[in-house]
């Protein structure tokens, strides 16, 4: 199935139950504008290289376009489509002032130098300048692409518009960043796997964790859910997977990947298990925080956790949520849970708009009150309706936009 295919699956279950006519449905679905544009770009050996650069903007009822750009091999139109509603739905979640876009290049960052990067980055917003702007569509990072790269983005826009710092969120805290940014998607992560253990009445050292992906979500998650006395049994990233059944020392694993270029290849203190073997671990919790689609109907019977956070978007595909749903295991969805994020990046443009400085404690407050309500939110929709948590958010999400969408008027 291919990515939108399924954004749209959970969108149109969603639907039903909002009892959403036909027209309706496709206008919400359809993106407002898709972009695609040429980037070429002379590498360091002189050699001409072309990528093609994405930026869906999915809707923007509600405010403007809001979401990350990834840069990852297996980036295409389909799945930045898919990720562009996610980010309409998710903001609406949360209740930010935002609407939904995505972005991305197809490459593989590791393989380019940092000049080549940022020479790749600048030609990009070359191409989508006009179409990008902190009245208009705001991005951010995602996967393969950092705070370095936000710098990148403002600095070449803002030789076309002039001085813009809240075009792009997630920037160094020395350039109109944010203290706090960089953790919030994590730690967002790990307030509400907090939030749902308590709800099921479970407790903190009884309730074993696996994390697939060890980069910016999956280590703050770790280290919040640590420092709340769950125990992280099993870790992963692009080098396998690390066990240890009494409990990793996560201190010790992100000082190990933080003197390894944050790899964790090679880290001899746990056991080295297949990335297969880490879904299907004998824990209470999984968060999945690396790619899409990696739990699907082939793999899905191997899953031995009752909870499951969505800290990467859209892991799950539909065929493996059913079958979750019928066995009683209780999945957070992305909209929710990796919310954080975003409503850092929120806090951030407010700052950038109003030129002021919050300090990190009261973005961590601001964080915990937003990710709060919005899991009030969607906790008391799905046990009033007796739906999952996913339909929950869906439903909450869409019904915001679509009522803003009538109050606006279609013509
Ligand atoms: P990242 O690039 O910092 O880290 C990704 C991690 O996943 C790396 O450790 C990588 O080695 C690992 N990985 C990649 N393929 C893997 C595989 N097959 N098995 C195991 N590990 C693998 O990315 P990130 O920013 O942490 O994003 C992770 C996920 O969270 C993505 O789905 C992203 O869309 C989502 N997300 C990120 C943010 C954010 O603020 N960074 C916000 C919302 C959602």
């Amino acid at each position: 199935m291919k990515a939108f295919e399924a954004t749209s699956h959970y969108f149109n279950q969603a639907a039903d139950v909002l009892q959403l006519p036909e027209a309706i449905r496709k206008m919400l679905l359809t993106p407002m504008r898709e972009v695609q544009v040429q980037v070429s770009v002379e590498m360091d050996n002189g050699d001409l290289a072309t990528f093609v650069g994405y930026r869906v903007q999915h809707d923007n009822v509600r405010g403007p376009f809001k979401g990350g750009l990834r840069y990852h091999p297996e980036v295409d139109l389909d799945e930045v489509r898919s990720l562009a509603s996610l980010m309409t739905w998710k903001t609406a979640v949360a209740n930010l002032p935002f609407g939904g876009a995505k972005g991305g290049i197809a490459l593989e960052p590791r393989k380019y130098s940092r000049r080549e990067l940022e020479r790749i980055t600048r030609k990009f917003i070359d191409g989508i300048h006009d179409f990008i702007g902190p009245d208009k569509d705001i991005p951010a990072p995602d996967m393969g692409t950092t705070s370095e790269v936000m710098a990148w983005i403002m600095s070449q826009y803002n030789k076309y518009h002039g001085f813009n710092p809240g075009v792009v969120t997630s920037k160094p805290v020395e350039l109109f960043g944010m203290p706090g940014r960089e953790e919030a998607t994590g730690r967002g992560v790990g307030i509400l796997t907090v939030k749902l253990c308590q709800r099921l009445k479970r407790k903190p050292k009884d309730t074993r964790i696996a994390i697939q992906g060890f980069g910016n979500v999956g280590t703050h998650a770790a280290k919040f859910l640590n420092e709340a006395e769950f125990p992280i049994v099993a870790v992963s990233d692009l080098s396998g997977a690390y066990y240890r059944p009494g409990g990793l020392n996560i201190r010790e694993v992100l000082t190990y990947a933080m003197k390894n270029g944050g790899s964790l290849n090679g880290f001899a203190e746990a056991e080295h298990i297949s990335h297969e073997e880490l879904l299907g671990a004998d824990i209470e919790v999984l968060i999945p925080a690396a790619l899409g689609g990696v739990i699907h109907g082939g793999n899905v019977a191997a899953i031995k956790a009752q909870i499951l956070i969505e800290a990467a978007n859209a892991p799950v595909l539909p065929d493996a949520d059913r079958i979750l749903h019928e066995r009683g295991v209780i999945v957070l969805p992305d909209i929710l849970a990796n919310a954080g994020g975003v409503t850092a990046s929120y806090f951030e443009w407010v700052q950038n708009r109003q030129h002021y400085k919050w300090t990190l404690d009261r973005v961590r407050q601001e964080l915990d009150s937003v990710m709060s309500r919005s899991f009030e939110t969607v906790w008391d929709y799905s046990r009033n309706h007796n739906i999952s948590l996913r339909l929950a958010a869906f439903v909450v999400g869409i019904e915001r936009v679509s009522r803003a969408t009538m109050i606006a008027g279609i013509d």
